[in-house]
């Protein structure tokens, strides 16, 4: 019997199974060190505006792995978040980005900076300390600080999460529901938070300008913004013909290939400053506050 299974790959499977168990476990044994170690880094990718202006980043994690080379956030943030580490990594993240706002508002660049915050991350008591802390402790600017989140926050815990948003407004961060459209959340919903922004998810801008079932999801999702009042960033735009589909129904806001693709942070404040210093004063910019 085993070996009839065998032949239909289904006994190959369980072995295949333990070792991607045995992988993350090995995973999640390293990760536990990446911070001490400085095998993490924040990324950014620009976001522009209707007229291809540069308004803003999303920070983006890469683990620069000794023996793995560099790992995507694909591979260990659901690790992270798993384990509970995700909750010390996503504050050294706010703590990244806070720094970088400061050193660049000092530099008279005003720029947004988007951070991802995992449910499990934005679950924690701690949360809104922790990003208290760093914005007193960087003296960054709260407008400057876009907290990306997840719709099925939204959903999951609308009393806990409708309550952390709204201290967290107070002093003038904002919120967008990133991959907006893949998820489950109900508008209902999105009308009682104090959002500000819609991110639509690249899997449908990719498509839009030649499916008519992406196009329509689109067009939904900027008409929901519009009656709502919140702002909306079109995702993965890698061509001119994302751009002028997206444009031409109103989305304002712009992320993806075709602006620029995520850069290590030291680059990106580099390409910024770079009229205003020399490559040594950026690289010393980027070192840690505590
Ligand atoms: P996301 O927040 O939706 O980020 C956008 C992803 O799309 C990024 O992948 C980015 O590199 C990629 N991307 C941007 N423009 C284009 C484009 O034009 N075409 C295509 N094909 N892709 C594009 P990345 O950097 O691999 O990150 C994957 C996901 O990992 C992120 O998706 C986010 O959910 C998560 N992540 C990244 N950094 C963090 C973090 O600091 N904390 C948490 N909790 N999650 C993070
Ligand atoms: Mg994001
Ligand atoms: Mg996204
Ligand atoms: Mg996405």
């Amino acid at each position: 019997r085993a070996k009839q299974l065998g032949r239909d790959g289904v006994t190959a499977f369980v072995p295949a199974m333990r070792e991607a168990a045995q992988d993350r476990f090995a995973l999640e044994g390293d990760l536990r060190h990446a911070i001490a170690r400085n095998e993490l880094e924040v990324w950014l990718q620009p976001q522009v505006d209707h007229n291809g202006v540069r308004i803003g980043a999303e920070l983006l994690l890469r683990w620069r792995h000794p023996e793995r080379g560099l790992i995507s956030p694909a591979a260990f943030i659901p690790v992270a978040e798993q384990s509970g580490l995700i909750i010390k990594i996503g504050d050294w993240v706010l703590g990244q980005a806070a720094q970088l706002s400061r050193t660049l508002t000092d530099h008279g660049q005003r720029l947004r900076l988007a951070v991802n915050i995992s449910p499990r991350q934005f679950r924690q008591p701690e949360l809104v300390s922790g990003i208290k802390h760093w914005l007193e402790a960087s003296g960054a600017d709260p407008e400057l600080l876009v907290l990306e989140v997840t719709e099925s926050l939204v959903i999951e815990d609308i009393v806990d999460t409708a309550a952390k948003m709204a201290e967290l407004s107070t002093l003038g961060v904002r919120f967008s529901v990133d991959d907006f459209g893949t998820g489950y959340s109900s508008l209902a919903y999105l009308k009682r938070l104090p959002l500000h922004e819609l991110k639509i998810d690249r899997t449908f801008v990719q498509d839009a300008p030649t499916d008519a079932n992406d196009a329509a999801l689109v067009e939904g999702i900027l008409s929901v913004a519009r009656h709502l009042g919140l702002q909306v960033v079109g995702e993965g735009v890698e061509t001119p013909a994302h751009r002028d589909f997206l444009l031409e129904r109103g989305c304002r806001y712009f992320q993806g290939y075709l602006y620029g693709m995520p850069k290590p942070l030291h680059e990106f404040l580099q390409d910024q400053l770079a009229d205003q210093c020399s490559q040594e004063v950026t690289d010393s910019l980027t070192a840690p506050i505590r």
